[in-house]
């Protein structure tokens, strides 16, 4: 196994640039561990990148929260800024793994590694957020929407890594919201299915939604059929055969070793269920 520890973002940078078909960034290394551990993969090429200022905090502008790519989930469950502008976000995060794994575990590795698990994608996904994505020549900022094409797929090119997630201050701002992450149990879990979800309403007519969905699809995805049909309509108008109808088009559930794809439609089908009724 090789192994590089860049002594800045454009020595980092510089590194990307060169071809490479083995090579993983170490961020926390609580995926990229294990699958090296696990022998999944071998004879990496491992760049750290940890220790590098550039990639890591949280900060604003007047309207926008940036979160570095290596910043780590107890950085974020703890920043005092998040807390005032997206505390939605924040609480849903409370069940990432344990304690223990927030220390190390970044928000970048998180998106980068592409699981269809992974927490934080149906939070962006309402929440309308950005990737800023960065290479040595290059600089482009990206819906999270856009990120994923399949399995652990991204349309991160070789020499591009994840610099920052961006999200309007005022992402969550006047809507009511809900995040329900169902797993064996309540933490150290991985979910078998995960909804998020935002509404405004107005006269009692839901005027605005937005939902996403994790671990039900190779990767994390909102819902637009059932946003469409919901838009406009009272709480009574609702037709549940109607979103179930909808559901089974627009989320393809797998049986795995941690549930099977009928428990996860209806798990789904309720939590939906339940945010509409709340
Ligand atoms: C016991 C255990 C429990 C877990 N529980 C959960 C859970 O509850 N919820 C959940 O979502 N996940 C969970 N995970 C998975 C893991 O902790 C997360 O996915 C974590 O956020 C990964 O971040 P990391 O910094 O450790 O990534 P690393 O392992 O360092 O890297 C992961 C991948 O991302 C790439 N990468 C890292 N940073 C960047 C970057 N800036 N740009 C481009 N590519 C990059 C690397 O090349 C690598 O392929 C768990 C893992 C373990 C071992």
């Amino acid at each position: 196994m090789d192994f590089f520890k860049p002594a800045n973002l454009e020595e980092l940078l510089l590194k990307m640039q060169e071809s490479s078909e083995n090579r993983y960034l170490l961020a926390g290394g609580t995926d990229i561990n294990v699958q090296i551990k696990n022998g999944l993969i071998k004879n990496a090429e491992v760049i750290y990148i940890n220790h590098l200022a550039a990639l890591n905090g949280i900060k604003e502008t007047e309207t926008e929260i940036s979160i570095g790519a290596t910043t780590t989930y107890f950085d974020i469950l703890h920043s005092n800024l998040i807390k005032k502008h997206l505390p939605y976000f924040q609480a849903s995060l409370d069940f990432f793994a344990s304690p223990i794994l927030q220390t190390s575990a970044t928000i970048g590795g998180n998106i980068a590694n592409g699981s269809p698990t992974a927490d934080v994608m149906p939070l962006l996904l309402v929440l309308d957020a950005d990737l800023k994505l960065i290479s040595k020549s290059n600089s482009r900022k990206i819906p999270v929407s856009d990120f994923y094409f399949g399995y652990k797929k991204h349309v991160m090119k070789p020499e591009e890594i994840i610099f920052k997630i961006v999200i309007r201050k005022n992402a969550e701002e006047g809507y009511q919201h809900f995040y329900e992450k169902v797993g064996a149990r309540k933490t150290l879990t991985i979910a078998k299915v995960a909804l998020a979800g935002l509404k405004k309403e107005k006269s009692g007519k839901i005027k605005e939604i937005k939902l996403a969905v994790g671990s039900l699809n190779e990767f994390a995805r909102r819902l637009p059929k059932i946003e469409a049909y919901l838009l406009g309509k009272t709480v009574t108008e609702i037709d549940y055969n109607k979103i179930d109808e909808l559901l089974n088009l627009e989320i393809t559930p797998i049986t795995d070793l941690r549930s099977d794809k009928e428990y996860r439609y209806h798990v789904c089908a309720n939590l939906i269920r339940t945010f509409l009724n709340q």
